[in-house]
């Protein structure tokens, strides 16, 4: 029955995929029209365009596909045996077959996901609602893996030459030779980019100012666990044993960065910081300073810069009247170390997101006195089941790399539909913890239009706290919440209320967040080229992250950030946008530089 079920699914898929590939190769737009639901939704990881993009509605589709389809040739779009097969399930609150299948194109292989859901008035008319078309490599640039692996000859045959270890050391020298990439930023983002590289043979250099692999985040609280589980966090091509803990320890990550650095031999600069450097267009490479740890400074010329630094650029500081008058500690949440100092202190924490939070219960938890101060609304979820429900899908069965594709296939407004809901249910399943907080008058929120945390971070990287814990602490008044606005000023000993009353403190912690990532590029790189790139992370009006796993207008300047889950799977298009421009088939930056200087507008891709 239920392969009877499986086979009928497999044939309407199949085929919608063949009407879909003939019309395409004709170019018949009123047919490729019938294909698609008037409200429907194609995302491209660079198969056919070259771009991460998202069209909406029937007729932006087809245009824009027949306007790539001659170049890409996509062809051989079929069902893949050994994949998830196709299933009906629930998306965005629509009962949907949703498929797995694969296609050629005149780059490389694909692989996509489509959604078909019946027309109004015709359920035998199967239509797509959601259509992901995805790059996986490139032809005659494969992955060096399976049986393209390196086979060693170069240092196990000659008995008497460099063996593998004094490859590696010479290899991540640098000693007479330029990277053609720098990473910057040696977090996940930062590894996840530079081992894709590593496998597609880019030479690449990552550095970070760190002075071990892991420190941003054995550097951080005592008591830190991730917040996804497991199954959600692994890097590319290694994933965690599968005896690791549902929620790995910060320093248990760490270490695990380490191992990652040595098998998927990273080149790997630890104390050494990009402190700046300039893009020389005429020769397509950046010259770039990195002061390393000694205080000496090294040049070197990558032809790219692949920023991989986080939200850790620049801690944001916000003017607090009298913070000059405070005569006790005050420290950046970065800065933040351990909460034993301040054992039998007194301390005032200021802000409520997740740095707040944890470093308010850090200290509470090693015998300080804590105030947290909350400056604006926050989205409060506890930490399970709440934080995991966007996380079901990698529950339901499919192998990591089909809920990758899976999860990259939703269009955004569909993701901010599912996330909605998710926000309502969370809130649902908190009410106790909910109620409570707003009794001792804390100010909840629940996001943009309801959409919550997940659009939170997505936009702003902030604005919410996973409960493990505090929330509960502050229910019960063994923390103390306190309003911004009733702070009138800092004074010598602590925070003086608009009541009078003095809240003592020797220490005030700002979890204030960071400065965005525009700041850090001008900072590094010049206003110019700052305001070439523009807004970097959020959507603005737009439907993808902005600047974010693709060519930017800066030529050879490219970022990577995001979960752990992110990074696995935008690390892959980033990285074969690299390995195109470094084989010559695609060039460094969406806009020519020339019409740039301009001023001409350009946002044509250029593929
Ligand atoms: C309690 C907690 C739990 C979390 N749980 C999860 C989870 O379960 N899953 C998940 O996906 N995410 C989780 N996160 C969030 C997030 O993934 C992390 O904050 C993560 O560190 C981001 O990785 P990244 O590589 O982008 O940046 P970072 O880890 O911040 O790394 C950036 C690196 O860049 C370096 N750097 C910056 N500027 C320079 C420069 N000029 N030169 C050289 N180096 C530089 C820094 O030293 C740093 O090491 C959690 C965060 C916290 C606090």
């Amino acid at each position: 029955m239920l392969a009877k079920m499986e086979t009928a699914l497999a044939e309407a898929v199949q085929d919608w995929l063949a009407r879909f590939e003939r019309a395409l190769a004709e170019g018949d737009a009123p047919r490729l029209n019938a294909l698609f639901h008037a409200q429907s939704y194609w995302r491209d990881l660079l198969a056919l365009t070259w771009d991460i993009r998202t069209v909406c509605g029937a007729e932006a589709i087809v245009d824009q596909l027949k306007a790539c389809a001659r170049e890409a040739a996509p062809r051989g779009l079929e069902l893949v045996p050994d994949r998830t097969p196709p299933r009906r399930v629930e998306r965005a609150g629509a009962a949907t077959i949703e498929a797995i299948f694969q296609f050629e194109t005149a780059k490389g292989p694909g692989s996509g996901v489509l959604r078909l859901t019946p027309a109004a008035r015709d359920a035998g008319d199967l239509r797509a609602w959601t259509l992901l078309t995805t790059l996986d490599g490139i032809n005659g640039h494969e992955e060096r893996v399976g049986r393209s692996r390196p086979t060693g000859q170069s240092y196990a045959r000659d008995f008497r030459g460099p063996n593998w270890l004094d490859q590696r050391t010479a290899a991540a020298a640098y000693a007479d030779r330029d990277p053609a990439v720098l990473v910057v930023g040696g977090g996940q983002a930062g590894l996840s980019i530079a081992a894709r590289l590593n496998m597609l043979g880019v030479d690449t250099l990552v550095i970070d100012r760190w002075p071990r692999i892991g420190d941003n985040w054995r550097r951080r609280y005592h008591a830190l666990t991730l917040h996804n589980q497991v199954h959600v966090n692994h890097l590319p091509y290694m994933p965690f044993p599968p005896g690791w803990p549902t929620y790995i320890p910060k320093d248990k990550l760490a270490g695990w960065l380490e191992a990652y650095v040595d098998s998927m031999e990273i080149n790997y600069w630890p104390s050494t910081e990009l402190v700046g450097g300039a893009y020389d267009e005429a020769e397509g490479r950046w010259s770039v300073a990195l002061r390393r740890a000694d205080g000496t400074t090294r040049g070197l010329r990558p032809r790219h810069v692949v920023l991989a630094t986080g939200i850790s650029g620049i801690p944001s500081l916000p003017d607090v009247p009298g913070l000059d008058n405070f005569a006790g500690t005050v420290q950046h949440s970065s800065q933040y170390g351990d909460g034993e100092t301040w054992r039998g202190r007194s301390a005032i924490v200021i802000g409520t997101g997740n740095s707040g939070h944890d470093i308010a219960q850090d200290l509470y938890s090693s015998g300080a006195q804590v105030t947290l101060v909350q400056r604006s609304p926050t989205q409060i979820v506890n930490i399970e089941p709440s934080a995991q429900l966007p996380y079901a899908l990698y529950d339901e069965g499919p192998s990591l790399e089909d809920c990758d594709l899976l999860a990259a296939s939703f269009p955004l407004p569909l993701a901010r539909k599912s996330h909605k809901a998710l926000t309502a249910q969370a809130r649902e399943l908190d009410r106790v913890l909910l109620d409570g907080l707003e009794r001792v008058g804390f100010r909840l929120d629940y996001g943009e239009d309801g959409t919550g945390w997940q659009f939170k971070y997505l936009t702003r990287g902030g604005g919410y706290y996973f409960n493990v814990g505090c929330s509960d602490l502050i229910v019960e008044r063994k923390i103390r919440l306190v309003q911004y606005a009733d702070i009138t000023e800092l004074v010598a000993d602590g925070a003086r209320l608009g009541s009078g009353e003095t809240i003592p403190a020797d220490l005030v912690v700002l979890a204030t967040g960071y400065k965005g990532q525009e700041q850090l590029v001008a900072r590094l790189f010049g206003d110019a080229v700052a305001a070439r790139v523009g807004p970097i992370w959020g959507f603005g009006d737009g439907l993808e992250l902005r600047n974010m796993f693709v060519r930017t207008a800066q030529p050879g300047l490219w970022f990577i950030a995001g979960s752990l889950a992110q990074c696995r799977i935008y690390s892959k298009h980033l990285a074969l946008q690299i390995k195109a421009c470094e084989a010559g088939m695609l060039p460094s930056t969406r806009h020519h530089p020339a019409r740039d200087r301009t001023g001409a507008s350009g946002s044509a891709p250029s593929h």
